[in-house]
């Protein structure tokens, strides 16, 4: 579970979140949605320990985390630009946290296979990141990220780099990937379709507050506000 309390946080004297609080529960797959600028990557990057808040408090699978570094919250972070190491190979990438913690080789082996073939790259194995497609290597970072088996998983528009067809197949498999483990999950989109068709649950961030939190057929049948009618409203 993901909890976060009356969270604040400016930059300068721009305010960027004002007074958040979102309860996500352990399991669920919750989009984070809402316009360019609203705030979405500030919070994930919060929960993530990436920056520092200002007020308020990041409780993650029941432990304040507020005051705990990033590199000890137990998080996958997938980015829409991922980073990976360059001169690995897949399975390489997909084994390094594993291997720095020290996991016995043979561990390591059965949970790369396993992931790999979870996300279909069971043939790429062998190959550098930059012989994969777009597509491609973004499952290759969420295998990645669920390697070490986070408490929590932090999606930032991890497909916002692609095209309107690759997008759409990863978030059918996203959904997939989700139902096979199901980590707590917090995914960021602009993209409401993207919202309404993966999530369990969707929080409308805009302007630093949230403005409605509810399942996909909730906010679309009982919009809290013109806000999440204007922003739900032209999905057709
Ligand atoms: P997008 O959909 O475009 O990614 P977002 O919802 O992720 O938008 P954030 O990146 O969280 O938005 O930014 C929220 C606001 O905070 C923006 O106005 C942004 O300019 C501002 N902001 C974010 N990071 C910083 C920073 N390090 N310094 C100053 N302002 C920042
Ligand atoms: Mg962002």
């Amino acid at each position: 579970s993901i909890n976060v309390r009356n969270v604040s946080k400016r930059f300068g004297d721009f305010v960027a979140l004002d007074d958040v609080s979102v309860s996500i529960p352990t399991g669920q797959l919750t989009a984070l949605l809402g316009p360019s600028g609203g705030g979405k990557s500030t919070l994930l990057r919060i929960i993530a320990g990436l920056e520092q808040l200002d007020s308020g408090s990041i409780e993650i699978a029941g432990v304040d985390s507020t005051d705990i570094p990033a590199r000890k919250r137990n998080v996958g972070f997938v980015f829409q630009h991922y980073a990976a190491f360059k001169h690995m190979t897949v399975e390489r990438n997909v084994a390094f946290g594993l291997e720095i913690r020290k996991t016995p080789k043979a561990e390591v082996k059965r949970t790369v296979d396993e992931l790999l073939s979870l996300v279909h790259l069971q043939q790429f194995a062998h190959r550098l990141p930059s012989q994969l497609s777009g597509g491609q290597r973004q499952r290759m970072a969420l295998a990645r990220a669920l390697a070490v088996q986070p408490s929590v998983l932090l999606l930032d528009e991890p497909f916002g780099a692609l095209d309107a067809k690759v997008r759409k197949e990863l978030r059918d498999w996203l959904r997939r990937l989700h139902d096979e483990i199901p980590v707590t999950t917090v995914f960021v989109t602009h993209d409401q379709e993207e919202a309404l068709e993966v999530a369990d649950e969707i929080v409308v961030i805009n302007e630093g507050r949230v403005e409605q939190i509810g399942s996909p057929d909730s906010l679309y049948d009982e919009p809290a506000n013109e806000f999440v009618m204007g922003f739900l409203g032209p999905v057709t």
